[in-house]
C-alpha cells in the first residue's frame, strides 16, 4: 500500500500546484473512517481507496480527483456523512464523492444484457462531472484486480458481467484504452476462463516456435522507414485474448486462421509523416484489400485518430498496422485524460487544438469559457443523454423515461394496471406527490389500490404518450359508464312516476327505434341527454298518458303541478296550465300567467325574459299565485345550469350532492364540452325555490362544480 507521503509526492511531481493539504487530510480521514474494516482478501479496507488514488495519479489527474478517490467509499461504507465531507473538504469534493457514491449504488442492479445499453447511458447521465466517471472506473479497475478474493461464485460472475457490459464500454467511450483492456481481461478471465486460457497458451506457443518474429519485424520496419527519411518508434503488440476471442466468435474462425493476431504501431512526429510512413509501407509490402481506414482525416467519435492498414509483412504473414503521431497516441491510450495535463503547475495544455476530435471538441468548447483545469473538468458535463431519465423499481428494473416524467409515467411504464391503480409513490423510500419530477437514478415504488381510478387531472402533467392515452381511455370508458347509470336512473324515475313498470324486455324491444345495439348504449344516450326519458316511455307505451302538464319534448321538465297548486285570477275551468321552459318556476318564485289561444296558460317567473315578447299585450297577463297543499307533497322541476370540471367522477359527485339534499335529477343535457369543463342543464325535482336554493348552494360548494345557477333567469 502506498504511503501518504509517496502519494502526495507523486501527485506533486506532475502537478506542483496540487492541494497538498487536502491530499494529506483525505488520506488520514479515509484511514480513520475505514478503521479496522477488511477487504475480502484480508487486507485492510483502506488499501482499496489508496490503490484507487494511485491508479488515478497514473493518469495525472487533478488533486480533487485524487482526494475523491481516497474518500470514495467513506459515505457508503463508514459512519462519515456527506455534510462531514463537505465541511472538511468543501463543496466540490462533496459533490464528486456524492456522484461516485450514487454510481456505486447502481452496481449489481443491472439485470441481463437487455438493460446494459440503458445502464451505460444511465452511468453517463449521472456522471455530470466526468471526474465522477473516471474515479468510478478506477474503483472498478482495482476491484477487478482483486476479484479473485471474493468467495461467492455468483457474485464474482455478476461483477465480471457488469464490468464487461457496463464499464468496459464506458472506458472505451472516454478513451482510456489501457483501463478498457485491463477491465476486459479481468472480466474475460472470470466469465470464460477456459477460452482465455487456451487463447493465451496458443499465443505463447505461436511465438515460442520461431525465434522472436516480433522483434525481427520491428527491426525490418524501422530500417524501411529510415530509408524513407523517417524517424519512427515502432512497437509490436499482440491483441488482447478477449479481442481475439470476440473475433473468433464473430468469424467462427480458428486461432490459426486469424492472421492479424500481430499488430504493429508506427509513431511519428507529424501528420504529414503519418502519410509518408503509409506510402513507405504500402510501396514495400502488399496491401490487404478492404482493410485500409484513415481515422486521421475522419476521427472516431471518441477523438481517436490513426491510420489502419493490413499488409503482408516482411515475414510473409499478415500484420495489422497503425500509424499515428505522438499526440494521437496519447489520446488513444489516455483518452480524455490526455487533455488535462499540466504545464508550469497551473496551465492546461490543450494538445488537441485545431484538430478534428469531434467529441473532445465539444468538451473543449466548454474550456474556451472556463478559467483553469478545475473549472474545465467541473463544467465538462455529459450531456448526450440529457433528454432521458433512468429510474428503477425497488427490484432494480430499469425504466427509461423522457425528461420531466413523474411517478404516474413510471407507473404506466411498468404496466397499464399499475398506472390505473396508482395512489401514491415513494421516491427513494420517501412518500412524494404524484406530480414530482423524477431524477436520474431515482428508485420509484408505486403504491396501488384496487379502488383507485385514474384522474383526468393526471393528463395535465404526465409526459409519456402511454400514460396520457391510458388516462384518456379510462376516463372515456368510465364516463360512458356514468352516463349509462344516469340514464337508467332517469328512465326508472319517469316510468315509476307515470305508473309503468320498466322491464329489460321492454327496453330490448325499442333498441332499434333509437339505433342502439344494447340497452346500456340506450341508457347512456339518455344519460347524455340526447334522448329524453319520456321518449323512451312513449316508445315502450305509445298510448301512455303522461299527465296534463307534461310536454314530451326532451328539453322540458316533467312536472306534476296539478290544478291545485296554482291560483289564477280569472281562470277558466279546464284550462291547461304549463310551466315555461324558459324559467322553470318553482313554488316560492313570484309568477305570472300568460294565456295563449289554444294552448292554455303558461306560468313564468316575473323576471323571465320571455315576458318581453308579450309586454305590449296586457290582455294576456293573468295574476297567479302558488297554492300549495302542505298535506300533499308536491314535486316541481327546476332547471339549473351547471359548469362542471371535465374530470372522471364529476357527474357522479354531481348526482351525489343533489341526492343528499333531497333533490332528484330527472333529466340532463350537456350543451357545451371543452377539455376543461362542460356546461349542462340539469332538471331537478324539488319542493320549492328554497329547496332549489339549498341545492344550488351545495353544488357551488362542490369541488368539481365551477358554477351553478337557476336556468332561464
Ligand atoms: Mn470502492
Amino acid at each position: 500500500m502506498m504511503r501518504q507521503q509517496e502519494l502526495v509526492e507523486r501527485v506533486r511531481r506532475y502537478d506542483p500546484s496540487a492541494d497538498e493539504a487536502a491530499l494529506n487530510k483525505a488520506y488520514i480521514f479515509s484511514m480513520r473512517a475505514h478503521k479496522s474494516q477488511k477487504r475480502a482478501s484480508g487486507d485492510p479496507f483502506f488499501s482499496h481507496p489508496v490503490e484507487v488514488a494511485c491508479i488515478l495519479s497514473e493518469k495525472k489527474l487533478d488533486s480533487a480527483s485524487i482526494v475523491t478517490g481516497l474518500l470514495h467509499d467513506t459515505v457508503e461504507d463508514t459512519l462519515a456523512t456527506l455534510p462531514d465531507i463537505e465541511g472538511r473538504f468543501g463543496k466540490e469534493i462533496a459533490r464528486l464523492v456524492d456522484g461516485v457514491t450514487k454510481l456505486s449504488r447502481l452496481d449489481l442492479q443491472s439485470g441481463g444484457t437487455r438493460q446494459a445499453e440503458n445502464f451505460r447511458k444511465l452511468v453517463l447521465a449521472m456522471s455530470d462531472d466526468i471526474r465522477v466517471l473516471v474515479v468510478k472506473l478506477a474503483d472498478r479497475l482495482h476491484n477487478m484486480r482483486t476479484l479473485h478474493h471474493i468467495k461467492n461464485n455468483d457474485k464474482r460472475r455478476r461483477i465480471a458481467l457488469e464490468t464487461m457490459e457496463i464499464y468496459v464500454p464506458l472506458a472505451q467511450r472516454i478513451g482510456i484504452r489501457d483501463w478498457q483492456n485491463e477491465l476486459e481481461d479481468h472480466a474475460f478471465r472470470e466469465l470464460n476462463p477456459d477460452a482465455r486460457e487456451s487463447i493465451t497458451k496458443r499465443l505463447a506457443f505461436l511465438h515460442s516456435g520461431s525465434d522472436d518474429v516480433t522483434s525481427r519485424i520491428i527491426d525490418t520496419l524501422r530500417v524501411d522507414l529510415a530509408k524513407a527519411g523517417l524517424e519512427a518508434d515502432v512497437h509490436g503488440r499482440e491483441k488482447t485474448p478477449h479481442s481475439i476471442w470476440r473475433k473468433m466468435q464473430r468469424k467462427s474462425a480458428s486461432l490459426e486462421q486469424l492472421h492479424d493476431v500481430m499488430a504493429f504501431r508506427i509513431v511519428v512526429r507529424t501528420t504529414e509523416e503519418c502519410y509518408k510512413a503509409l506510402g513507405c509501407i504500402h510501396s514495400t509490402y502488399p496491401l490487404v484489400a478492404g482493410r485500409f481506414k484513415d481515422y486521421i482525416s475522419l476521427p472516431k467519435q471518441n477523438g481517436y485518430q490513426s491510420i489502419h492498414t493490413d499488409v503482408i509483412g516482411p515475414e510473409n504473414q499478415r500484420i495489422e498496422m497503425q500509424i499515428r503521431t505522438l499526440d494521437m497516441h496519447d489520446v488513444a491510450e489516455l483518452g480524455v485524460a490526455a487533455h488535462w495535463q499540466f504545464k508550469e503547475g497551473v496551465k492546461l495544455i490543450r494538445r488537441t487544438e485545431g484538430r478534428q476530435y469531434r467529441w473532445l471538441r465539444e468538451l473543449l468548447e466548454i474550456l474556451e469559457n472556463a478559467g483553469g483545469p478545475e473549472e474545465f473538468l467541473e463544467h465538462t458535463r455529459m450531456e448526450m443523454f440529457s433528454d432521458q431519465l433512468f429510474c428503477f423499481s425497488p427490484k432494480g428494473d430499469l425504466q427509461v423515461l423522457p425528461k420531466g416524467a413523474t411517478p404516474i409515467d413510471f407507473a404506466y411504464a411498468v404496466h397499464t394496471d399499475v398506472g390505473n391503480r396508482c395512489v401514491g409513490a415513494k421516491i427513494n423510500g420517501r412518500m412524494m406527490p404524484l406530480r414530482t419530477l423524477l431524477k436520474n437514478g431515482d428508485q420509484v415504488e408505486v403504491m396501488t389500490s384496487e379502488s383507485q381510478v385514474p384522474s383526468l387531472g393526471w393528463a395535465s402533467f404526465v409526459v409519456t404518450a402511454k400514460a396520457r392515452s391510458c388516462i384518456r381511455r379510462f376516463v372515456r370508458l368510465q364516463r360512458i359508464d356514468e352516463y349509462c347509470r344516469m340514464g337508467r336512473e332517469i328512465i326508472n324515475k319517469i316510468f315509476q312516476q307515470e305508473g309503468y313498470v320498466l322491464t329489460q324486455t321492454a327496453m330490448q324491444g325499442i333498441l332499434s327505434d333509437f339505433g342502439c345495439d344494447t340497452v346500456e348504449s340506450l341508457y347512456s344516450l339518455v344519460g347524455r341527454g340526447e334522448v329524453g326519458g319520456h321518449q323512451i316511455l312513449k316508445s315502450v307505451y305509445p298510448t301512455a298518458k303522461t299527465g296534463r302538464s307534461l310536454k314530451l319534448s326532451e328539453d322540458v321538465a316533467v312536472t306534476r303541478a296539478g290544478e291545485h297548486s296554482i291560483e289564477l285570477t280569472g281562470l277558466a275551468p279546464g284550462m291547461e296550465i304549463n310551466f315555461g321552459d324558459c324559467c322553470h318556476p318553482l313554488p316560492g318564485d313570484r309568477i305570472i300567467g300568460i294565456s295563449t289561444t289554444g294552448k292554455g296558460i303558461t306560468i313564468h317567473t316575473i323576471d323571465c325574459e320571455a315576458l318581453e315578447s308579450v309586454a305590449e299585450m296586457p290582455e294576456r297577463w293573468m295574476e297567479a299565485n302558488w297554492s300549495i297543499d302542505d298535506k300533499k307533497s308536491s314535486v316541481f322541476v327546476g332547471r339549473v345550469r351547471i359548469i362542471l370540471a371535465n374530470e372522471a367522477g364529476a357527474l357522479g359527485s354531481l348526482s351525489t350532492v343533489v341526492g343528499r339534499d333531497g333533490g332528484n335529477i330527472s333529466n340532463l343535457r350537456i350543451t357545451d364540452r371543452s377539455p376543461d369543463f362542460f356546461e349542462l342543464f340539469v332538471d331537478i325535482e324539488v319542493s320549492d325555490s328554497g329547496h332549489m336554493s339549498d341545492i344550488i348552494a351545495a353544488l357551488r360548494a362542490t369541488e368539481v362544480v365551477r358554477g351553478a345557477e337557476r336556468a332561464g333567469r
